[in-house]
């Protein structure tokens, strides 16, 4: 790129920002880069007390760093607040600079609520959007920013070409916008600046020759002065003013970026909405998706726990007092953590992506021991004994559910029976010694996954000692085991030859699968098993193809063909074909081996029912592929052979639209790329993905360039839908619309200039990647992306070797995405209750209407609902019975409401409720 470079009449001003772009883990671990940062900021103190011409520095956008920094130098917390609060030194506004497509929405907003209230103890945060390193930009960040009151963003990667300028106006889907300045040579266009004027002005010279065309005449030159892990370099408010004095061309200054932007121009910029997720001018790194499926299968399940069930669980069930803070903070701490662009993203070194899984299973298991415990309040209110069924999210629904009952009389035609239990052998003799080994091994009142002590009584005579224990399917408050336990021990330890008669009192009890109705949005029933209006069965032998297998429940109809394991949804054929290709690439890329080869058909199949109904009808396709070891260096083709055997279950459930699939195998080889192939219904030339509180639609192709071809395949966070299929899926976040035809009828796929797929066609198939196996951190010499993205460090972790299980479900027709991934990936709740309290046997804490919930927290001791609009037209949300005050993402008051309040198409909203 080059252009006519006029010299205007005054200088060209040119802005200096001094920084550092601090990856807090990457290519090396957590604990080695943070040395380098304490060395870093304890000599950027330094120099900045010494030199008042090193104006200014810009830590990075992210909190995180700094506490990072003190957490060494606790020492230094008041020479840094100082020269943050004179502005010299400019924090946040996020805690880290995370990825935005592969972490939740709420996470993004947690994460920017999390890096402006660390900074208000150094002066407060910068307020500009500052995300210079995010492998592409969500939708919805100009509203996310504008709704925390900004009016900036400065961004590098996924900016399309249609943007030819340093600036543009960057629209949400609901209209708001910011004003983003495009870092076109990327946030180290000035790093490592020499320290001689003249060469720093040939420097800018050559500068404005390669980009100036980006830049109106007039318009500042913004110079990102650093780069990843970059120092600060302490001749450059000499050279500055060195080269200030020494020519008329350019006037420099050392300032920061919100100074900068004051200035900038905000008319005549081109315009953008949308998503940016373009590689036309850099890299984007789409590949990063499917990198590490365990990380994001960690991350998805993590962010369930916390959203969809410790918050609101534990804010609607427990008092305004109750509400665990710092154990929910703690929680997010970790998610935060883990959001930085190369932890989730896990194109890091193995011990990285090692504590990455770490944080995750810490903050899972954080929300699911909160949940336990609301669920826990929740059933030890109930008036009435027997299993409460909850409702964790909305909207009202049933579902099935797993109870155990007592077993008394036939078990029902609407249940199903997974396992009968008679009562334990009524009562034994034992000799004291005996005992006492066994009372060692009893732990509280919990004998089993099923089975608690629920009373317990000792009598003793001149004969010996006599023990009733009774025993139940539900924790019990109050039983006196442990008091017991030490009276024996008393007793026993006394007279060891005591004979004990002990008596075991277990009514029969059974497990039962149930499908229950009509549970309110986050609310509670007592557990009724309904009856099915469309129980679920198996048909198998001649009706069909000879071996075939149908489940079907008269809504869906699954049949599994035996000749190649694929199973037809409603007629239409081919679904659940593995495709397995080599993939020759690294943690950010796909990339095929030159000599590749596919395996999409088993060398045998069986198949196996399970469950018949009627609440749950199962069956698994065992398949035996044959799969290529690794790809081969010298010769680029896949080589080698495993027998691999995968098995995948189908799972129908009565009045049920949808069908649960779970895959899993050992995965023996390297250098390869699993995707489930699932046809359409009908072809299509777009889809339809959750991304960041909306949905986004997408076409066939991808912007790209030589240096990273563009190809399609985009993330989605839980589901996707394209020509009348919706996928819904745990954690498997790369998809793309392939096989593709010519719109007029069938013909071969084209290729764009430098993207694979084509405009004028339609898909006929969704491909799912269920694995992505490398093992380089990043390469060279790619077939799609030439020129390595990072370090070429050899990683053992992303082969993904060992167990590997997924799950996705499927739904053909008209279905509402956002309530089939709630059916699917957030499961009603069972809990037993021994009654005595004061909740009704049905009844709901909130109702939320008219919009979807991103969440339900207390904040302030308020509850607070965030809920969001991915409809085309305003609605109103309707929070029943309840008032407040609509706020800000700072928690600043907006307006009131009553009981509902408008929200645009596309619109973010918060309430906070008035009351407990
Ligand atoms: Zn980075």
């Amino acid at each position: 790129m080059t252009s006519e470079v006029t010299s205007p009449e005054a200088p060209r001003r040119v802005a200096v920002v001094p920084h550092t772009h601090w990856d807090r883990e990457w290519y090396e671990p957590f604990q080695t880069f943070r040395m380098k940062l304490v060395r870093l900021i304890d000599d950027l103190l330094d120099q900045m007390e010494q030199d008042s011409s090193y104006r200014h520095f810009l830590l990075d956008g992210q909190l995180a760093v700094i506490d990072d920094y003190l957490e060494i130098r606790p020492e230094n917390e008041g020479r840094l607040a100082a020269l943050t609060g004179a502005g010299r030194i400019t924090v946040g506004p996020w805690y880290i600079l995370m990825d935005e497509f592969l972490v939740s929405g709420e996470t993004i907003i947690r994460n920017l609520q999390a890096g402006l209230r660390r900074a208000t103890a150094f002066g407060g945060a910068m307020d500009v959007g500052y995300l210079p390193d995010m492998f592409g930009h969500v939708g919805q960040m100009p509203q996310i920013l504008t709704q925390a009151g900004f009016e900036h963003a400065v961004v590098w990667r996924g900016v399309p070409s249609a943007v030819d300028r340093n600036a543009f106006r960057w629209e949400s889907p609901d209209g708001s916008s910011v004003r983003a300045e495009y870092l076109v040579a990327g946030y180290g266009n000035g790093a490592a600046l020499p320290d001689d004027a003249k060469a720093l002005v040939r420097r800018l010279q050559a500068h404005l020759e390669e980009f100036g065309e980006f830049l109106h005449p007039g318009d500042p030159l913004l110079l990102m002065n650093g780069t990843d892990h970059h120092h600060p370099q302490p001749w450059l408010g000499r050279v500055v003013a060195e080269a200030n004095q020494a020519q008329g061309e350019f006037e420099l200054a050392v300032t920061s970026l919100p100074e900068y932007l004051r200035s900038a121009p905000t008319e005549g910029l081109p315009e953008w909405r949308g998503e940016l997720r373009s590689g036309f001018r850099s890299n984007l790194l789409m590949g990063v998706g499917s990198n590490r499926v365990d990380v994001k299968q960690a991350s998805v399940r993590a962010e369930r726990a916390l959203e969809h069930l410790a918050e609101p669980l534990s804010a609607l069930f427990l008092s305004s007092g109750g509400w665990p803070e710092r154990f929910v903070d703690l929680a997010w701490t970790l998610m935060v953590r883990n959001a930085a662009h190369d932890s989730i993203c896990a194109c890091s070194v193995d011990d990285v992506v090692d504590a990455v899984l770490h944080r995750y299973a810490e903050a899972r298991h954080i929300g699911e021991g909160l949940a336990g415990e609301a669920l826990g309040a929740l059933a030890g209110s109930m008036a009435d004994p027997g299993p409460v069924v909850v409702n964790s999210w909305t909207p009202d629904r049933g579902g099935m559910v797993e109870v155990v009952v007592p077993a008394e009389g036939p078990p029902g035609a609407d249940v199903q029976v997974l396992s009968e239990r008679t009562g334990l052998p009524g009562s034994m003799t034992l000799d004291g010694r005996t005992v006492l080994t066994m009372l060692g091994l009893l732990q509280g009142a919990r004998i089993g996954e099923d089975s608690y002590v629920t009373d317990v009584s000792l009598a003793e005579d001149d004969t010996g000692l006599d023990i009733t224990i009774v025993i139940g399917t539900e924790a019990r408050e109050g039983v006196p085991v442990e008091e017991i336990k030490r009276e024996l021990f008393t007793r026993l330890t006394a007279r060891p030859g005591t004979e004990v008669r002990l008596v075991l009192d277990q009514p029969p009890v059974r497990r039962i699968l149930a499908r229950q109705d009509d549970v309110p949005a986050f609310g509670w029933s007592r557990f009724s098993p309904a009856p099915l209006a469309h129980p679920a069965r198996v048909v198998e032998g001649p009706t069909g193809d000879s071996g075939a297998v149908t489940l079907t429940n008269g809504v869906l109809t699954a049949v599994i063909d035996p000749a190649d394991g694929t199973f037809a949804l409603d007629g239409v054929a081919g679904y659940g074909r593995l495709v397995d290709g080599g993939d020759h690439g690294d943690t950010y890329n796909y990339s095929p081996p030159q000599q590749d080869s596919e395996v999409d058909t088993p060398d045998s199949v069986a198949i196996t029912v399970h469950d018949r109904g009627p609440v749950r009808a199962t069956a698994t396709i065992d398949a035996t592929y044959t799969w290529p070891d690794r790809v081969d260096e010298a010769t680029k083709a896949r080589v080698g052979a495993h027998q691999v055997h995968v098995a995948t279950t189908l799972e129908l459930r009565a009045d049920e639209s949808v069908l649960r699939v779970s895959t899993s195998f050992v995965n023996p080889s390297r250098d390869h790329r699993l995707r489930v192939h699932l046809p359409l219904p009908r072809p299509t030339a777009s889809s339809r993905a959750e991304c960041a509180l909306t949905v986004v639609e997408r076409g066939l192709v991808a912007e790209g360039r030589d240096d990273e071809i563009g190809i399609p395949t985009f993330p989605s966070h839980r589901f996707v839908s394209a020509g009348g299929l919706t996928v819904v899926h745990e954690g498997l976040l790369e998809y793309e619309l392939v096989d593709l035809e010519d719109a007029a009828g069938a013909g071969a796929a084209g290729a764009g200039a430098a993207g694979r797929g084509a405009a004028g066609q339609r898909a006929t198939t969704l491909a799912l990647t269920l694995l992505r196996a490398t093992g380089m951190l990043s390469r060279l010499g790619m077939s799609l992306r030439p020129l390595p993205a990072g370090p070429m460090t050899p990683v053992e972790g992303p082969q993904l070797l060992g167990p590997v299980q997924v799950r996705y479900a499927l739904a053909v027709g008209d279905v509402d995405p956002y309530r089939m991934a709630t059916d699917v990936l957030d499961p009603l709740l069972t809990s037993g209750s021994f009654g005595g309290g004061d909740r009704p046997a049905r009844g709901s804490a909130l109702s939320v209407r008219g919009a979807e919930v991103s969440s339900v927290r207390r904040q302030g001791g308020r509850v607070e609902v965030r809920v969001f609009n991915p409809g085309p037209t305003a609605t109103t949300v309707e929070i029943v019975g309840r008032s407040g005050w609509l706020v800000d993402l700072r928690g600043r008051p907006l307006s009131p409401f009553e009981g509902s309040f408008e929200l645009r198409s596309q619109g973010i909203a918060t309430a906070r409720l008035d009351g407990d």
